[in-house]
């Protein structure tokens, strides 16, 4: 009974985010549920294309991902990437989510989604060992970083996420 407590206590706290399992049913059927994005999303993605700059150059932007509120298809999934057979994309996030955390968590989460949607990222689960457990090595990560863990190695998981290079983050595990 107290192990299924504490499963459920973790799998309150930490943000998960999923591709829809049947994503060809939904790409051969859907069509977008929005044109535009929600103005509580846009600090959030003009961050996302700040820090794009500085790899892909000024030109970077996110471009037609419309990001918002909406059922993620899955409880487990607090926010989508959603792409169309017809060639569009979406960020759907879910609203309970999404007020109940803070900034870094928000950043985390739109980062997250939109290295689906923007940059084609798949999730990558790895892990390296530090003294009391794991730290993961992707923002891409399928759970979500904590927030403690992305302030301390942001330059790792900027580096990872925007060039696909695990070294900055190593580095930084390895030096603390
Ligand atoms: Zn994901």
């Amino acid at each position: 009974m107290k192990k299924l407590l504490v499963l459920m206590a973790i799998a309150v706290i930490f943000a998960s985010c999923g591709m829809p399992i049947k994503k060809h049913a939904q790409e051969s059927t859907g069509t977008r549920l929005f044109a535009t994005t929600d103005s509580v999303f846009s600090e959030y993605i003009s961050k996302f294309e700040q820090e794009g700059k500085k790899y892909y150059g000024n030109d970077f932007k996110v471009g037609d991902i419309p990001v918002n509120f909406g059922d993620t298809g899955n409880p487990d999934f607090d926010g989508v990437c959603i792409m169309y057979s017809n060639g569009t994309r979406e960020v759907l996030i879910k609203k309970e989510w999404w007020d109940n955390r803070g900034v870094t968590s928000k950043e985390m989460m739109i980062f997250h989604e939109l290295g689906h949607c923007r940059l084609d990222k798949d999730h990558d689960d790895e892990t390296v060992p530090v003294e009391h457990g794991t730290v993961k090595v992707s923002l891409m990560n399928s759970v979500l970083p904590s927030a403690t863990t992305y302030i301390q190695y942001k330059a790792g998981y900027l580096a990872e996420l925007f060039q696909s290079t695990k070294e900055v983050l190593k580095n930084l595990v390895a030096s603390k």
